[in-house]
């Protein structure tokens, strides 16, 4: 949407602010819009919010589109849905999104670094969670062990693998994104809500990218390291500095994210680490951006057994159609994975949620707890605690642009009336008494 009819210096400028304004006005009421269709979202049951059909057979780039005027915003929102679910917005459904922003707390949560999503890195890295508990388990962990075949038709569950391995066991918990079920072979076949669900959720599409420098010379120049880049030529749409917390090994971690992933994908690793490195000299306004020490980077696209990430991702009309068995038990079969989620599902967070929920449905089965137990919610962080987002007075009040509009509408109108009226007033063309 462009308003500018002047031509005058004073007059541009006049356009430019109102053209801000109005900019700013869709931003706070997309936020805001966003927030308020998910506050009536049930985080367990997104298919029974009281709207869920209208906005689970609408795409986010529909609801975009309704909700936006401008397409400074709508460019903004859909890097928003890029970066959130590495998908883009005509691929997933309106409800299912807006449920996972709203399960991640809301717009800010989900996208902030300080108070937010992306706050927190572990030192040494996510790995080590994995590997202390593999440490504990001891041979009980097996690796490069793909489950085929899960069989629960005699007295025991058997699970085989493709390097020919069978394990038994009363319950089996499955602990894969939702999709990658379509790998195992089921007996007895699954029930067919089951059945069709994990053929109709696609995985999200990243190439996670790290570039090395000798120094962090963004930091000298009062820069963080986190770059937001819109611009469709540019392969990242978001980066964060990735230098260790003791300032060795300066780095950036960028995302090329969903179209751009597969539109990249094509090229040699060489060819995206100069592009990704001509952008940063770009935004960072320094040439050092284009000598890196080291390039790594991660096409999980291509990962056969993650399928892409950083999660699953719901295109229109399958939440209120299959969602409901999402984690309902297949008979002695449990559903884990961070898809399974109810709060920070796509995220470590969700995953870990989901395996002491199906954990404990399992003690449910074998009495040993009560169903009440089933589902616990995590204690509040005393070390990192979630800090309230409190909005400004213009953030709750400021209007969007359709009721602007419409405001400067009425407004304009009633001023015409009253110049008209009183020069027909002045010209006795009124009654005056
Ligand atoms: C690039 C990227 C960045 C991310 N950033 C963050 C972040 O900053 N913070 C955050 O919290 N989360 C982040 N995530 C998401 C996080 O990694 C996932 O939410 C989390 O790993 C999900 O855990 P999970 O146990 O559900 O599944 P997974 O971690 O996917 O584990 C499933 C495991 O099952 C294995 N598997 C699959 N099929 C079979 C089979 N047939 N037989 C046997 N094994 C099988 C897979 O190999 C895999 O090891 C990111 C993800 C990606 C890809």
């Amino acid at each position: 949407m462009y308003l500018c009819l002047f031509s005058s210096d004073r007059s541009a400028t006049c356009c430019y602010h109102l053209t801000m304004l109005l900019a700013l006005m869709d931003y706070n009421n997309l936020w805001r819009t966003m927030d308020k269709m998910g506050m009536e979202i049930p985080r367990e049951a997104p298919w029974r919010a009281p709207h869920a059909e209208e906005w689970d057979n609408m795409t986010m780039k529909e609801l975009l589109d309704k909700v936006c005027w401008t397409s400074t915003a709508r460019r903004f929102a859909t890097l928003f849905v890029n970066v959130n679910v590495t998908s883009e917005p005509h691929e997933v459904s309106a409800l299912w999104f807006l449920w996972y922003v709203k399960q991640c707390g809301g717009t800010m949560r989900i996208f902030s670094t300080s108070n937010g999503g992306q706050e927190r890195k572990f030192q040494g890295g996510a790995n080590q969670i994995s590997e202390c508990m593999a440490k504990e388990l001891g041979d009980r962990v097996k690796l490069q062990s793909a489950v085929c075949s899960i069989d629960q038709s005699g007295e025991m569950v058997e699970v085989k693998t493709i390097n020919e391995e069978t394990y038994k066991a009363k319950y089996v918990i499955v602990a894969i994104p939702p999709g990658l079920n379509s790998k195992i072979h089921f007996n007895p076949e699954l029930p067919p809500l089951r059945n069709q669900l994990i053929h109709r959720v696609p995985m999200g599409s990243v190439i996670k990218c790290m570039v090395y420098y000798k120094d962090t010379f963004w930091r000298k120049k009062g820069y963080c390291g986190t770059m937001v880049i819109e611009e469709e030529e540019a392969p990242i749409g978001l980066t964060l500095d990735d230098t260790k917390p003791d300032g060795t090994v300066p780095a950036i971690m960028g995302f090329i994210l969903a179209r751009k992933s597969r539109r990249l994908a094509g090229l040699t690793k060489e060819e995206r680490k100069k592009r990704i490195c001509e952008i940063y000299a770009r935004v960072l306004g320094s040439d050092e951006a284009l000598h890196p020490v080291h390039y790594e980077e991660k096409n999980w696209c291509e990962d056969e057994y993650s399928g892409g990430c950083y999660t699953a991702s719901i295109p229109p009309g399958v939440l209120t159609q299959y969602g409901k068995v999402l984690r309902e038990p297949v008979g002695r079969l449990y559903f884990a994975g961070t898809e399974t989620a109810t709060e920070w599902s796509g995220y470590m967070e969700g995953a870990v949620q989901a395996g002491e929920r199906a954990s404990r449905e399992i003690l449910f089965a074998m009495g040993r707890l009560h169903s009440s137990q089933i589902w616990q919610t995590e204690p509040e962080s005393l070390d990192v605690p979630g800090l309230p987002f409190v909005t400004t007075f213009w953030e709750r009040n400021l209007p969007s642009v359709g009721g602007f509009m419409k405001f400067m509408g009425v407004s304009s109108f009633l001023t015409i009336a009253t110049v008209v009226g009183a020069v027909a007033y002045k010209k006795g063309l009124l009654p005056r008494s």
